[in-house]
């Protein structure tokens, strides 16, 4: 889908035709010159002067899926009434542009003329008022459109926006249920339709295995070519590596056919398989496609989602497990793994395919997986859990690092990371937060946007930074519970 957002520009008919005019060159201009610097195109809609132009534009915005959202701004004041119909039944993401289309008060040139065609800072506000009084959920950018400040910050929810469209349509294919006993990766798959709209199926092992017995060798052939193009082949088993690829070919045709782009299994579950698809899996996850582990589709969802949200479609963003720390004083770090699944868009270096026992689950063989170092820098974590009656989204801002162990014998690719505001505090919050031990860890999509996915969906966002303390955590969550069970 080419996703594109639309312009619309308020404005009123007490000026005159030729403020109007202006106000339509002007908004015209804009939208072609934020198309060239964002990473979606800007549809300059309509000069909004009556319920009707605003009514008519958003029911065609809604309705259409190219449309990822509306961006609305006020050159002039346009009194709010004339948007309350429009607004009220607006479904798509919502943007109000608080900006002007000059950057300077001219000296010379104010008069009341001037005043009239300029006059953002009263018409906004009339703007704001509306939204507010209708509770309807936007997200307020301030700034000049020409600075790149402001552009950033347009980009990342325009993304966060296409993650909200590639959620309402995405489907979720499931091998095996929830890992036994496990708790928080089950959930409402009925209220996670309601509200984010994944439609969350499962097929049968057997149908993968027989889907796995079609696979030719050629196909197998061409894959393995492309695995030894991206990757250092560190194993003599090439009989590993090739029921790997089988397993990988298969998952795909099964999920291209039903239109899925994301899926998960479980190590309790592989009958008749002999190998858990690990190569197969990471391999898939760097293709975009979504992937959770011991069942946890809430999971696969949400990598699925924060990749296409990614840069191109499928940015550093991944299926990650917090295993073990390291506590030694002023060296506090989390290390994060999988038992096989770990997508190498993370990776630092050129990933290497490995064989090695695993001991876990039905495996009759050594799979074959992708053994790496996960990138220093800036990264995010996000975990989605079912409270009961609604969906929680944790995001804990954290700062991976280079691993501070080279761990020569751990058989499995890992990211090390200082959550924040520090390791222990941090955990404290997580933990008294409900976040689960999966997560997304996501270099490239940031906190701001998972707060405005969030809010787009209308579902509850908590997030852990710096300035995070357990005390005042504590204080949101019990007045988030209260705020929700009013809801
Ligand atoms: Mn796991």
């Amino acid at each position: 889908m080419k996703y594109e957002f639309w312009f619309v520009v308020g404005s009123q008919f007490l000026y005159g035709p030729e403020v109007l005019e202006t106000v339509d060159a002007r908004a015209r201009e804009m939208a072609e010159e934020l198309s060239k610097v964002l990473p979606y195109p800007v549809i300059y809609k309509v000069t909004a002067k009556t319920d009707k132009e605003i009514v008519d534009t958003i029911k065609d915005a809604d309705h259409r899926d190219e449309c990822a959202g509306v961006i609305t701004w006020c050159h002039t004041f346009s009194p709010s009434k004339m948007w309350i119909n429009g607004l009220a039944m607006l479904r798509k993401p919502w943007c109000h542009l608080a900006t002007q289309y000059n950057r300077a008060i001219p000296n010379d040139e104010i008069d009341m003329d001037f005043m009239n065609l300029n006059q953002a800072a009263h018409g906004d506000r009339e703007h704001g008022f509306i939204g507010a009084r209708l509770r309807k959920p936007r997200k307020v950018i301030a700034g000049y459109w020409r600075d790149e400040k402001v552009h950033k910050r347009l980009g990342d929810w325009m993304k966060a926006a296409v993650g909200v469209a590639f959620s309402r349509s995405l489907k979720v294919m499931r091998f095996g249920d929830n890992m036994r006993e496990v708790a928080v990766t089950e959930g409402d798959k009925v209220e996670v339709q309601a509200k984010l709209g994944w439609q969350v199926n499962t097929w049968a092992v057997g149908d993968l295995v027989r889907e796995m017995d079609s696979v030719t060798d050629s196909e197998i052939d061409e894959l393995v070519k492309e695995y030894e193009r991206l990757y250092v082949v560190a194993t003599d088993d090439t009989d590993a590596i090739r029921y790997q690829a089988r397993e990988e070919i298969a998952i795909k045709k099964m999920m291209d056919r039903e239109g899925c782009k994301a899926f998960s299994n479980t190590f309790q579950d592989l009958y008749g398989m002999e190998q858990l698809p690990g190569l197969a899996s990471q391999h898939l996850m760097a293709q975009g496609y979504g992937y959770g582990g011991e069942g946890d589709w809430k999971v696969s969802a949400m990598t699925a989602i924060l990749k296409a949200m990614g840069e191109g479609g499928n940015g550093a963003s991944a299926f990650m497990e917090d295993y073990t720390y390291n506590l030694v004083e002023g060296e506090e770090y989390s290390l994060g793994a999988h038992m096989l699944e770990v997508c190498p868009s993370l990776a630092a270096e050129k990933p290497r395919i490995e064989t090695h026992h695993l001991g876990i689950g039905m495996n009759e063989k050594d799979p074959a997986r992708l053994v790496f170092e996960g990138k220093a820098g800036k990264a995010i974590v996000v975990s989605l859990i079912d409270m009961g009656g609604r969906l929680r989204l944790v995001v804990q801002d954290i700062e991976c690092v280079k691993p501070i162990l080279p761990m020569p014998n751990l058989p499995v690719a890992r990211v090390m990371w200082r959550a924040l505001p520090d390791l222990t505090t941090g955990l404290e919050c997580w933990i008294t937060a409900g976040g689960a031990h999966h997560t997304v860890l996501s270099y490239d999509v940031s906190a701001e946007q998972m707060r405005d996915f969030a809010r787009m969906n209308d579902i509850e966002f908590v997030h852990i930074d710096e300035n995070t303390t357990p005390e005042k955590l504590e204080r949101e969550l019990f007045l988030n519970d209260l705020a929700w069970k009013l809801k």
